[in-house]
């Protein structure tokens, strides 16, 4: 049996945007914890609800920790996300590398982010019968980011890097993880095929004929051939309306 000598009492701070994983009463104050003997910050703070995935710096009593610094008793610990509003390069972050390539897997229910983002070319596999653990192997697999909704998923211990996905529609999604992740600078729109995740290539007008509607021959110059599926696309109407998606995430002058 523990004897009151060995337990471990931490204060926890969550903040930011991480406090909407706490239960209401818990948001934006001092949260004081019994830890289990032994734990790990990263195991209490996903105790707490918090996926790791979602936290960018850790400071225990004030020096900044990585994910398996054991708790002593009166610790005090702050969890922060990713900052926008200023340079923590000084303190350690708790991921060391980021991904060399930006690639995903995204979960169930988020095909319409799949899409889109394969639109931005990032290559990234979705099937909505993807299991969690076979989420987790692949990304452990291939280095794959997770995309989910799902906070459980990202507690896996062989997710290194995943991102909560905060907005319910396709396009408010594609926005959110562009400006988490600040793709703007790697997408290479219409790269892939929307459908399968394959690399386009262009094709030369000749090779289409037949293989498009007569109208289409006629008014475009430009297409595209998916290796995969083989089916060819042009910049028409949905070209169109995807492409002003894109104006507005890619920095000027990059598009
Ligand atoms: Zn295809």
């Amino acid at each position: 049996m523990a004897s009151a000598v060995d337990a471990v009492t931490a204060t926890f701070r969550f903040y930011e945007e991480l406090n909407d994983f706490l239960p209401r009463a818990q948001r934006g104050r001092d949260c004081v914890c019994a830890c289990a003997r032994a734990a790990t910050v990263k195991h209490m703070i996903e105790a707490l609800g918090v996926p790791h995935t979602e936290v960018e710096l850790i400071l225990v009593n004030g020096e900044s920790c990585g994910f398996d610094r054991l708790l002593q008793d009166r610790d005090r610990v702050s969890v922060y996300p990713r900052f926008e509003a200023f340079d923590i390069t000084p303190l350690l972050r708790v991921r060391g590398e980021p991904l060399r390539t930006t690639r995903f897997v995204a979960d169930a229910h988020l095909g319409g982010l799949a899409h889109l983002l394969r639109m931005t070319g990032f290559d990234t596999l979705y099937d909505n019968h993807f299991a969690d653990s076979e989420i987790e192997s692949i990304a452990m697999r291939e280095g794959r980011i997770v995309l989910t909704r799902d906070r459980e998923l990202l507690k896996r211990r062989g997710v290194t890097h995943g991102c909560y996905v905060r907005a319910i529609k396709a396009t408010p999604q594609l926005r959110e993880i562009f400006s988490r992740l600040d793709l703007g600078r790697s997408a290479r729109p219409f790269s892939l095929c929307l459908d399968c995740n394959a690399p386009l290539r262009r094709i030369d007008k000749t090779e289409v004929d037949g293989r498009v509607p007569p109208g289409v021959l006629a008014r475009h110059d430009r297409f595209a051939t998916c290796a995969c599926c083989r089916r060819v696309f042009w910049e028409g109407s949905h070209w169109r309306r995807m492409r002003a998606l894109v104006d507005e995430l890619l920095p000027p002058g990059t598009a």
